[in-house]
């Protein structure tokens, strides 16, 4: 049978897993109450979904990304968590693509409205990068920080752990250290893991963040982290810290921006554009959503759904009489501003975190830190008098 720690783990301790011991922590998950969910490979991708067994992660894969493309490529070791970032966000969880909201039903001359109930279970989100860590306390502040509090959201989140595992590569399209948000998760934890692979034993160092992810480790078999454990973590996350594929210069970037409404570079960018949404649907900070009634055929029963939307969309700033903005061009310039200037109004932070999930996930290659660059650049004001 196997033995835990023999002081009860405390948070701020570091542990180490052997590998072969990896689906313990994952029954102690289940054991604990949590559902596992986590990365796996589905459709040629590395996506978020339902982990049983440790042969559900991503073993052996990494992934490749640039502009315009992703694809999974064999390592030359069994890392668990030997990848990047994949299209799927943990928004995926917490803001459903598509959620009812509320459903009325006539009750004579009224209507009776019954709110949805937010009592699903708790989870464990396995493999959280620093990256996400910081879009998930944006969307925070998005859904709860306000005086309106999302009721769904904000069940779903108090019932999740978080299991964040380090980067230690980074892709091409990887420039979380401009934002400030990564390589290393530094808070925002309950566990954290570290994969040393190819250097001595497969194993996991483990920093416990928190009372509940110190409980869920009762129990699973560890031995206390060395000195060189701990310099193999370093060294990894140094390592990262490095390899950053891309940069962005974000000090100035609102003021930047903002003065620059007018640049030619918003047409140049909006005629390759062709409005797809996709980098919206992946962007885990992006949180723009429409909500719409569906009545049944008789007239006594009425849901209403909130889904994801984006402002690429024509119909996204229809206000009375049309939409606001029509041209391709204007709605990549208020996706660009919103997400790196006016963010920051809004929430207090950039909206941006680093992830490159826009850059490998449009259709066309366009690159985020590339029209930062294009921007910056003197230009003449467009001929549309500087309105795109
Ligand atoms: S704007 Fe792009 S790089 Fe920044 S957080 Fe969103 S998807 Fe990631
Ligand atoms: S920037 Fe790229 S991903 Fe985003 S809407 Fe335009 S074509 Fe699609």
């Amino acid at each position: 049978m196997a033995q835990g720690p023999s002081q009860p783990p405390v948070v701020g301790s570091r542990w180490v897993l052997a590998r072969e011991q990896f689906d313990t922590l994952l029954d102690s998950f289940r054991d604990h109450g949590y559902e596992v969910l986590g990365p796996t490979v589905r459709d040629g991708a590395i996506v978020y979904g339902r982990i049983e067994e440790v042969h559900d992660l991503p073993v052996g894969w990494t992934d490749r990304q640039e502009a315009g493309s992703y694809r999974l490529e064999r390592r030359d070791d069994p890392a668990l968590f030997g990848y990047n970032v994949g299209p799927h966000s943990w928004k995926k969880y917490l803001f459903p693509s598509r959620e009812r909201l509320f459903t009325a039903r006539r009750e004579g001359p009224s209507f009776r409205v019954s709110t949805e109930p937010t009592e699903e279970g708790p989870k464990a989100y396995l493999g959280v990068r620093a990256c996400e860590i910081a879009a998930i306390r944006i969307q925070d502040r998005v859904f709860t920080g306000g005086p309106e509090v999302d009721p769904g959201y904000a069940g779903r989140r108090t019932r999740a752990l978080v299991v964040a595992a380090q980067c230690t590569q980074a892709a091409s399209s990887c420039f979380c250290v401009s934002m400030g948000t990564g390589p290393e998760v530094e808070d925002g934890f309950d566990l954290v893991l570290t994969e040393l692979v190819g250097e001595g034993p497969h194993r996991f160092v483990i920093e416990v963040g928190t009372p509940a992810g110190a409980s869920v480790l009762a129990g699973v078999p560890l031995v206390p982290a060395s000195p060189v454990d701990l310099a193999k973590v370093s060294e990894r996350l140094q390592r990262t810290r490095h390899a950053m594929g891309r940069s962005l210069e974000a000090n100035g970037i609102r003021e930047l921006l903002l003065g620059r409404l007018d640049h030619e570079e918003w047409e140049k960018v909006g005629a390759r554009c062709v409005a797809c949404t996709n980098c919206t649907m992946v962007c885990p900070t992006c949180f723009c959503h429409s909500t719409e009634e569906v009545p049944d055929l008789a007239g006594s029963r009425v849901e209403r759904w909130r889904r994801w939307d984006s402002c690429f969309n024509l119909a996204f700033s229809e206000l009375h009489g049309g939409s606001v903005r029509t041209s391709v061009p204007s709605r990549y310039r208020q996706w660009m501003v919103h997400k790196l200037a006016t963010w920051y109004d809004q929430f207090g932070s950039s909206g941006c975190v680093g992830c490159g999930r826009c850059i490998a996930w449009c259709p066309v290659g366009i690159d985020i830190t590339e029209e930062a660059e294009r921007v910056r650049l003197p230009s003449a004001p467009t001929s549309r008098g500087g309105r795109p």
